[in-house]
């Protein structure tokens, strides 16, 4: 059978600061510039998940879409959308929540839920212009 690439794009908003305890105030402010921002700052996420599998020769779906939508907004969206990433989500106690982070914990939390599809890669969009992929490695 045919394969395909199968990509659901979902939205969150977070708030988030860049920020490394290990560092000192003056390093923080170098690396990360006004991410370091100590009140914190938001960013309007996309997150594009996609997975890959044979056509089922029944429906003709790799997945059904809607399924995958439910998944990817109960497992990710309902705990990222309107949060503080550094002070209300766990995954990110000890985790600088840059977009490369965020993309491999979206991996790590969604890839068993998918099973038998395959997840194939992770696409978070931190600003129109700025974007980061994860495809498991
Ligand atoms: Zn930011």
């Amino acid at each position: 059978m045919p394969r395909c690439v199968v990509t659901r794009r979902v939205h969150f908003n977070a708030a988030h600061r860049l920020y490394n305890p290990r560092f000192s105030d003056a390093e923080n402010e170098r690396v990360f510039g006004v991410c370091n921002n100590p009140n914190f700052h938001g960013h309007n996420y996309s997150l594009d998940v996609s997975v890959e599998g044979e056509i089922d020769s029944q429906t003709g779906y790799v997945l059904d879409i809607n399924r995958l939508k439910q998944i990817v907004t109960d497992c990710l969206v309902c705990h990222l959308d309107h949060k503080n990433l550094n002070l209300d989500v766990p995954w990110f106690r000890d985790v600088i929540p840059t977009a490369e982070n965020i993309a491999v914990i979206c991996w790590r939390v969604l890839e068993p839920r998918l099973l038998p599809a395959r997840l194939s890669r992770i696409r978070l969009w931190e600003t129109e212009r700025n974007y980061v992929d994860y495809d498991g490695t």
